[in-house]
């Protein structure tokens, strides 16, 4: 599957806020955000001071914010989107309740990897079991009672050796438990919208691919 391999510091600079895709930098001086607040690119000093945004601007930003956290292209958002649509209750929380329950940012969620991008490549490369068997599928999308785990042969690695002392002090949704000293986790319930945290109004979104 596809991903964005550009800057990624860029997209918050787009955003005009901070998105911690980053992981630990994101909390330093060295973020773009803090130093350079302003939109990326030849003109973006000038958008500094723009006029105000337009409805249909804003259910853009806000559309893109959420797939910029979740690493997610745009036909793949619109896929959880029509998803989201099909499922009862509000289509809103039901797009971010998909995006939440990618192993990817459950992995993160877990506290295994600083940020969503590393998760991805740590599921990619095969480090993580599901449910007792190998799995590289970093979009699959978790069920209550599903137990992740890091592989046996992982575990040796210095990055895993290392990760139950970091994990110790992180906190982990409640949606989700975790134990450091095993490198296992599991998915007690799916997650409310209340207990995903993201700075995105999802109901901007829906109006935006309700146009
Ligand atoms: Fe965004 Fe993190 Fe880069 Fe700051 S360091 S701009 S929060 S990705």
């Amino acid at each position: 599957m596809a991903r964005y391999t550009d800057a990624v510091c860029k997209l918050c600079r787009r955003e005009g806020e901070k998105l911690f895709l980053k992981g630990e930098r994101c909390f330093g001086p060295k973020c773009a955000v803090e130093r350079r607040p302003y939109p990326p690119g030849m003109h973006g000093q000038k958008q500094r001071f723009r006029r105000k945004m337009s409805d249909y601007g804003m259910q853009l930003r806000e559309k893109q914010k959420a797939r910029r956290i979740y690493g997610v292209l745009e036909r793949q958002f619109r896929r959880y989107f029509y998803d989201a649509v099909r499922q009862p209750g509000q289509t809103g929380e039901n797009l971010l309740r998909l995006l939440e329950r990618r192993l990817d940012n459950v992995v993160y969620r877990m506290g295994f990897a600083d940020s969503r991008a590393q998760a991805r490549q740590l599921v990619t490369h095969g480090h993580f079991t599901l449910n007792g068997r190998r799995h590289n599928i970093p979009s699959y999308l978790v069920k209550p009672g599903d137990v992740i785990s890091v592989r046996e042969g992982s575990r040796k690695r210095t990055y895993f050796k290392e990760i139950g002392e970091h994990m110790e002090g992180k906190a982990v949704p409640e949606w989700l438990e975790v134990d450091p000293t095993t490198l296992t986790g599991r998915v007690i319930a799916l997650p409310e919208r209340h207990q995903i945290d993201i700075p995105v109004n999802e109901q901007l979104i829906v109006e935006y691919y309700s146009r």
